[in-house]
């Protein structure tokens, strides 16, 4: 990549191109997900000046100010505008999708975000806790589990009502017909 970066051969154009396709990405990877102090972004251009310098064959010996180089090189300083707008396409993303994750990424800014990202955080848990809830029904009686039993024979899970109810008739799991009394029983806990 130095190669072609550097190799005065190929035009400014094509290697701004170059290094607009190969190297930002890379250097902007999750970028979504930043919270860019000024000392990131500092960095950030730093880097993005870096580049150009070399491209240029400009060493730093010389003493340019970024404002020449960025004027040498006819390129505005776009890293950081990038990744801004990346994030703010994210952020309208995450925001359409639930508060979440929009309280995240913009947390720290806000003197208001902390109960606010409590109660998300509580609203989130809620949420997966029904769908979990949701998930663990009762195969025999196809409720939300009360008193959940494993039997020891096939560590199937059904209501302590359910298991009674079958062992009371015959002494087999209700789901794989296994030889089972209720002293083969556990509770367990979901
Ligand atoms: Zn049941
Ligand atoms: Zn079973």
């Amino acid at each position: 990549m130095k190669t072609i970066l550097t190799n005065k051969h190929i035009s400014i154009k094509t290697r701004k191109r170059a290094l607009q396709c190969y190297i930002e990405p890379v250097l902007m990877y999750g970028c979504e997900a930043w919270t860019i102090s000024k000392q990131i972004q500092n960095k950030l251009e730093a880097t993005e000046m870096w580049f150009l310098k070399r491209m240029l064959w400009i060493p730093w010996t010389a003493n340019k100010t970024n404002e020449r180089v960025l004027n040498e090189a006819n390129k505005r300083r776009s890293l950081v505008r990038t990744i801004r707008k990346r994030q703010a396409t994210f952020l309208g993303h995450m925001m359409r999708r639930g508060k979440l994750e929009h309280l995240v990424t913009t947390g720290k800014n806000s003197t208001q975000s902390t109960p606010a990202l409590i109660s998300a955080l509580r609203l989130k848990l809620q949420d997966l806790e029904a769908e979990k809830a949701q998930k663990q029904k009762c195969l025999i009686c196809m409720e939300p589990y009360k008193t959940p039993l494993t039997s020891i024979q096939c560590w199937h899970v059904h209501c302590e009502n359910c298991w009674m109810r079958t062992l009371g008739a015959k002494k087999l799991c209700p789901q794989c017909n296994m030889i089972t009394s209720p002293t083969d029983l556990r509770r367990i806990y979901l």
